[in-house]
């Protein structure tokens, strides 16, 4: 799916679902007399312009005309408006002005995007739409089209294309470009200096190291390939103390900083001594600042000694998932900073996640997943209400960071409503078709009185 998203809006039947086919390149077929017909799609690619965009009927949502007109098509402009790049505010030339064009043309001049006012059914171009009606409506200029028979619509996606982002946005390109600021976590001698002096062994480009906020704290570039890397706050370079109670929990505070400041964080962790007290809230940190991540349990050369067999292994491995459920995003990593095996797959990893991050899930695809999910399994009531999910989409993201966390808008009756183990099952079934492996996926709620999808 491209990031440069059209929503069309307008009241029922003035033929926006007749436009989104067209514009989709389909044949029209499934326009219904009857206003507010479930469409089966809401959201295709249009490759009529210079570069593709993604097209998106609001129409679709919820079903159609509810009950109380007024908060439906209040939400599918607040919709249109959160999700898209552009506006296509369709009107019908054929009936001309009515009062709910009024209304929704007043709720879209607050909005502050670009807009295309657009004359639909206009068959004849002897026909063309009395502009002097039209124009009350603030909006200029008036594109007149017929989406049933064709007219117009090159005109229309020309000005689409000239309002339009451009494709690769240099925004995209710079983010991609910046280093990645990588926080090598864990408590004291799991294996941190190790790791961190195994990457630098073999560093092509290792440049000298710039001197961090606190004084025993280094930041080190390191480049790999084409992406280039900064190991934050590394603690392989200070003298190792002795190892008591109070290093372990300065190490926790010192580390929380670090966590704050990376883009990624990579938690160590002892094979040997299994997932410690301390272990668990360094990931609690991480988890609450919400940062990608990647677990490296280390000294695996240990446990291979010590247990025989895949069986084994695949037991200890359950034991470390089980105990950083809450971590559950971050993919474990087995390694050994001593024998130097699997150091190469830690940065081959956290790349992953990075390219991850730019994946994004399809908004048929989410609706399908979330409509399935709530019928499989519907959410408790709770003091009489059940939790609705109008509609879901991954907007565009406006994180500039390199590793941009996914993001997925969800149109819901009461988020309040929504309980910890349900918003867990809904992430669950998400990643099943967008796994984000290292990423935390973020839900941002959107209440809205309308009626809901299920
Ligand atoms: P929506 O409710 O806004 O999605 O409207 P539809 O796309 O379902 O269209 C409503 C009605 O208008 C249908 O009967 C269409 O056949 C008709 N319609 C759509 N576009 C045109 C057009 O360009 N010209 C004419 N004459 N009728 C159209
Ligand atoms: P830090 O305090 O987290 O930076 O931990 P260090 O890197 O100083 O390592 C602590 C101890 O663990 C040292 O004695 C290392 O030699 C040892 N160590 C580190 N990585 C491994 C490993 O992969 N296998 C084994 N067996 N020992 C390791």
């Amino acid at each position: 799916m491209s990031s440069r998203v059209v929503a069309i809006v307008g009241r029922p039947n003035v033929g926006k679902s007749a436009l989104f086919n067209r514009l989709a390149g389909r044949r029209i077929s499934i326009v219904h007399d009857m206003p507010g017909v479930t469409r089966d799609r809401i959201s295709a690619e249009c490759e009529l312009g210079r570069e593709p965009f993604t097209i998106f009927d609001t129409g679709g949502i919820g079903g159609g005309v509810d009950a109380d007109f007024t908060k439906q098509v209040h939400a599918e402009v607040e919709i249109a408006v959160e999700t898209s790049d552009l506006l296509l505010f369709v009107v019908d030339a054929h009936d001309g002005l009515n009062p709910v064009d009024q209304e929704l043309a007043r709720l879209l001049r607050k909005v502050n995007k670009p807009l295309i006012l657009v004359a639909n059914k206009v068959d004849d171009p002897k026909h063309h739409p009395q502009a002097a009606e039209f124009s009350q409506l603030g909006f200029q200029p008036v594109i007149a089209v017929s989406a049933e028979h064709n007219r117009g619509i090159g005109e229309l996606v020309d000005r689409i294309d000239a309002l339009l982002p451009s494709p690769e946005s240099s925004h995209d390109e710079k983010a991609l470009q910046r280093p990645v600021k990588v926080a090598i976590v864990g408590r004291p001698n799991v294996g941190k200096s190790s790791i961190t002096n195994g990457i630098l062994h073999d560093a092509r480009t290792l440049v000298s190291p710039i001197s961090g906020t606190t004084r025993d704290s280094v930041d080190i570039p390191y480049q790999r390939g084409d992406q280039r890397f900064i190991l934050i706050d590394t603690a392989g370079i200070r003298p190792r103390g002795k190892v008591d109670n109070s290093v372990e929990v300065f190490s926790v505070m010192r580390s929380e900083q670090s966590i704050r400041r990376a883009d990624l964080c990579c938690l160590v962790i002892d094979a040997s001594m299994g997932v410690t007290a301390q272990d668990k809230k360094i990931a609690g940190l991480i988890q609450e600042a919400k940062r990608p991540c990647v677990i490296a349990v280390n000294k695996w050369d240990l446990i291979e000694e010590r247990t025989q067999g895949k069986e084994a292994l695949r037991e200890v491995l359950t034991e470390f998932e089980e105990s950083l459920f809450f971590l559950d995003y971050a993919p474990l990593l087995l390694l050994s900073a001593k024998t130097g095996a699997s150091m190469d797959r830690l940065f081959k990893r956290i790349e992953d996640v990075r390219e991850g991050s730019r994946k994004r899930i399809n908004t048929g695809a989410l609706n399908r997943i979330i409509s399935a999910a709530l019928t499989q399994q519907p959410p408790a009531i709770r003091s009489g209400k059940r939790f609705k999910i109008l509609y879901a989409t991954q907007p565009a993201t406006t994180d500039r960071s390199p590793i941009p966390l996914p993001e997925i808008v969800i149109f819901c009756n009461d988020s309040k409503l929504l309980e910890e183990n349900y918003r867990r099952f809904l992430i669950s079934k998400i990643r099943k078709e967008q796994s984000w492996e290292g990423l935390p996926v973020m839900l941002r709620f959107r209440e809205r009185e309308a009626r809901a999808v299920k």
